[in-house]
């Protein structure tokens, strides 16, 4: 049994989490894979209600979970999941960029991840006021340049594919910082000679990546640049309401969509689940291989293919060109698992 803290979100946040609960009981009841589920608040809502976006109880059952999937949540994103990556040590975020039949997208053909750096950068947070100046401090640090470095090799190299590890910068303008990064990245690819190492600037592969997006495998980067970069991955391949992320750390995870709460469409029961739904096959795989369960592995793998036998036969939500609604898409998947 799999204790699950479930963070239901705000904007399409709860109907996402309904569709989970939904595949998850499926699961639970029909293919044997036992979970227990805690729904918890998190966000705007929780913030208007509590006066805390990341309420106390809320922090003390994830810690007392295996696993945490968290729904997009609003406005106060960077008080939930920024505080959550740093406090839980979530120093990976996994960000696949994956091709599925039939989709409104720019390639068929693509399949590549972006691993991005989780807990420093401009988003620590650290701004002030100075004169007329407002000012952001960028933190770039050695260790957290060389663990990611490492993730994103070891990645590759489990990974059925090309083997080639693409660390992105601007070290030629913030000499430092991303200096200090490509450089902790060049040490460790010297550590693995056969996994193909290179370096691109931002600009270009923000570039590459709409001109020739196959040359890709896995892309490390910092964490303002991981940021923007897999939403622009993510539209590549069929949009944000099919791209799933991970947040690894070496003890816990947190499982959820790369988009954010999505308010303009937000209890339409128009939204896409299979970005949450992904995130759950990602989920699958971590536990399985943190437990050796094979169980977790073919669950993952048999979620994935259900959602791409059935977008494959056209039936999909209206971002990606049909015409189903969350509810009505989630129940063909649960009647399909
Ligand atoms: P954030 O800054 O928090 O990432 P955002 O305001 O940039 O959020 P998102 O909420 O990520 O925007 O989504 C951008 C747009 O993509 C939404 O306005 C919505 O139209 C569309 N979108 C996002 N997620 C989905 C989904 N699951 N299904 C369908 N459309 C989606």
């Amino acid at each position: 049994m799999y204790k699950i803290s479930l963070i239901t979100g705000d904007g399409i946040g709860p109907e996402l989490s309904e569709s989970a609960v939904s595949v998850l009981n499926i699961i639970h009841d029909k293919l044997d894979l036992k979970f227990d589920i805690t729904k918890l608040s998190a966000g705007d809502k929780a913030l208007s209600e509590t006066g805390k976006a990341l309420p106390d109880e809320t922090v003390s059952a994830i810690k007392n979970s295996d696993v945490c999937l968290k729904a997009p949540v609003g406005e106060s994103a960077a008080d939930v999941i920024v505080v959550l990556r740093r406090m839980l040590d979530l120093y990976a975020n996994v960000r696949p960029a994956k091709s599925y039949p039939h989709m409104p997208a720019l390639r068929d053909d693509i399949d590549m991840v972006i691993v991005r750096e989780n807990t420093e950068d401009l988003y620590t947070g650290h701004e002030f006021s100075l004169g007329d100046a407002a000012v952001a401090l960028r933190i770039i640090s050695k260790k957290a340049s060389t663990r990611i470095a490492k993730y994103a090799f070891e990645t590759a190299k489990q990974r059925d594919s090309m083997r080639k590890v693409t660390c992105v910068h601007k070290s030629n303008v913030m000499r430092l910082t991303d200096g200090l990064f490509a450089k902790s990245c060049a040490d460790v690819a010297k550590e693995y000679p056969d996994v193909i190492f290179e370096e691109m600037y931002v600009d270009a592969c923000a570039m590459n990546l709409i001109r020739q997006p196959e040359q890709f495998d896995v892309i490390v980067t910092t964490n303002l640049f991981g940021d923007i970069l897999s939403d622009e991955s993510s539209q590549v391949v069929g949009g944000l309401g099919m791209a799933p992320a991970a947040n690894i750390g070496d003890n816990f995870a947190l499982f959820e969509p790369v988009h954010g709460a999505a308010f303009d469409i937000a209890g339409q029961n128009i939204a896409n689940p299979s970005s949450f739904l992904l995130s759950i096959k990602m989920m699958l795989d971590w536990l399985g291989n943190k437990h050796n369960d094979s169980k977790c592995i073919e669950v993952g793998q048999k979620l994935e293919s259900t959602i791409f036998n059935l977008v494959k036969t056209g039936v999909k939500t209206k971002d990606i060109g049909g015409d189903m609604g969350t509810v009505e898409f989630t129940k063909q998947i649960t009647n399909n698992l």
